[in-house]
Order: structure tokens, then sequence, then C-alpha cells
């Protein structure tokens, strides 16, 4: 069974780069078509029901917008954060 994970994309911190879409290789994010506070189309969560948590999304995304949380044995835990 594939582990499971979940991840929090920060739309107010996305520049729509796309970095994340074209990384994740279950096609779990998707871009939106509605602006975020900068201007931009932000990153969004179309299908988490196939995230595994393998982190790929957030180590490629510029803005550190992406938090990455991963069930196991001792629950979820965030890979990254800004700050
Ligand atoms: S953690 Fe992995 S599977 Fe989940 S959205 Fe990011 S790249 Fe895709
Ligand atoms: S990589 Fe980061 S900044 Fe680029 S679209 Fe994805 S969440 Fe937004």
């Amino acid at each position: 069974m594939s582990p499971k994970g979940k991840i929090r994309i920060d739309k107010a911190l996305c520049k729509g780069c796309g970095y994340c879409v074209d990384t994740c290789p279950l096609g779990v994010i998707v871009m939106r078509r509605h602006f975020n506070s900068q201007g931009y189309f932000p990153a969004g969560v179309g299908h988490p029901e196939k995230c595994t948590g393998c982190t790929m999304c957030a180590r490629v995304c510029p803005e550190i917008a992406i938090t990455v949380y991963r069930e196991n044995g001792t629950g979820p835990c965030a890979l990254r954060k800004r700050g």
C-alpha cells in the first residue's frame, strides 16, 4: 500500500510558476483559474487522494509555499515551513 500524504499550498505566497504541477508524479496539483492576492494564478490541490507525501513538490517550490504532511507511525509531520 502506498504511503499517504497531504499537502497544503499557501496561495498567497504562490507565484504561479507551475514547477510543482510539472514535478508531481501523480498529478495531485493543478493550476487554479482565479487570481491570488499577488495577481497570479496559484497552484491548488486537485486530487488530494493521490498524494503519497513524497515531498518533491515542496522541494522545487521557489516560494516555499507548500507544506507536506506524511502519515507514518508517528503521525503527520510537516516537512518544510516558512520562517
Ligand atoms: S508530496 Fe509528492 S505526491 Fe504529494 S503532491 Fe507533492 S509531489 Fe505530488
Ligand atoms: S512551485 Fe510554488 S510558487 Fe510555483 S506554482 Fe507551485 S506552489 Fe506556486
